[in-house]
């Protein structure tokens, strides 16, 4: 049986319910990923993560909400490239209330959100605030929601054998050895590692210009990513894949009380 919504009957999925699931929701981004990379990353990745939880728990997995908040220069590049689609916060923080309350009003009362764009976190938490606060108002109190970014599940270990040199920073990494790694992973038919920029690190002030346009970014690299994937390998993504399956596994498990 299919841990996907979209695939069942309104019966099945019905049906599913009744067991009180864990539910996951990714909420992503249509961002650039520099030229090896497609735009879906950001969904893919935690979306594959959530269905690979969801299959070991017996939970199921909603249609990821696949646009995000706009990109910002110093962990996504910007929103000036072509190809980012994105919608402003309040666009989102609806989507994502909506998205929980219509979930509560099925019965649902386990939910995680995988946050797969690091500029969406706090639209996310806005979302399921004012989620719970209606549903509160409506007589459920007992939805619980877990917000999840999936790479905070990297562990020392798989950080000393992803970086061996040391690792950069989160936002730097973006299109970068960890998004690379584990799309070559999931799939290599959408990477490609010719087309991998050699450039160094993005170099950014500590602190953020509007508008931001090339002329107010210099140090933002024309590809796109924002540091070079040269590194990256399919090895490596199964690496980091299997520790954030195991590591949010077991958080999901310990948080709903499941053995
Ligand atoms: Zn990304
Ligand atoms: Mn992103």
């Amino acid at each position: 049986m299919t841990v996907l919504a979209k695939d069942m009957t309104w019966v099945e999925y019905e049906e599913a319910l009744r067991r009180n699931p864990v539910i996951f929701l990714t909420v992503g981004s249509h961002e650039q990923h520099g030229p090896h990379l497609p735009m879906c990353c950001d969904v893919e990745i935690p979306d594959r993560i959530g269905q690979a939880v969801a299959e070991a728990i017996g939970g199921l997995v909603v249609p990821a909400v696949v646009f995000g908040y706009k990109s910002q220069a110093r962990s996504g590049g910007g929103n000036h490239f072509t190809g980012t689609i994105s919608l402003d916060a309040a666009s989102l923080i609806g989507t994502v209330k909506d998205i929980i309350c219509e979930l509560g009003r099925h019965g649902a009362r386990r939910i995680v959100v995988m946050d797969g764009h690091y500029e969406n976190t706090m639209f996310i938490v806005e979302g399921v605030d004012l989620a719970l606060r209606d549903l509160r108002r409506d007589g459920i109190d007992d939805l619980k929601v877990l917000r999840i970014g999936y790479y905070e599940f990297t562990t020392p270990e798989a950080e000393r054998a992803v970086w061996p040199d040391g690792f950069p920073s989160w936002p730097l990494e973006h299109a970068g050895v960890m998004e690379t790694s584990v799309m070559l992973h999931l799939s290599p038919d959408r990477v490609y590692p010719d087309r991998i920029p050699d450039h160094g690190p993005a170099e950014f002030p500590p602190y953020d210009v509007y508008p931001q346009t090339w002329e107010n970014l210099p140090g933002l690299p024309k590809s796109g990513a924002l540091i070079s994937a040269r590194s990256a390998s399919a090895e490596k993504g199964k690496l980091l894949f299997d520790t954030y399956v195991s590591g949010i596994t077991e958080a999901v498990r310990k948080e709903f009380g499941l053995v």
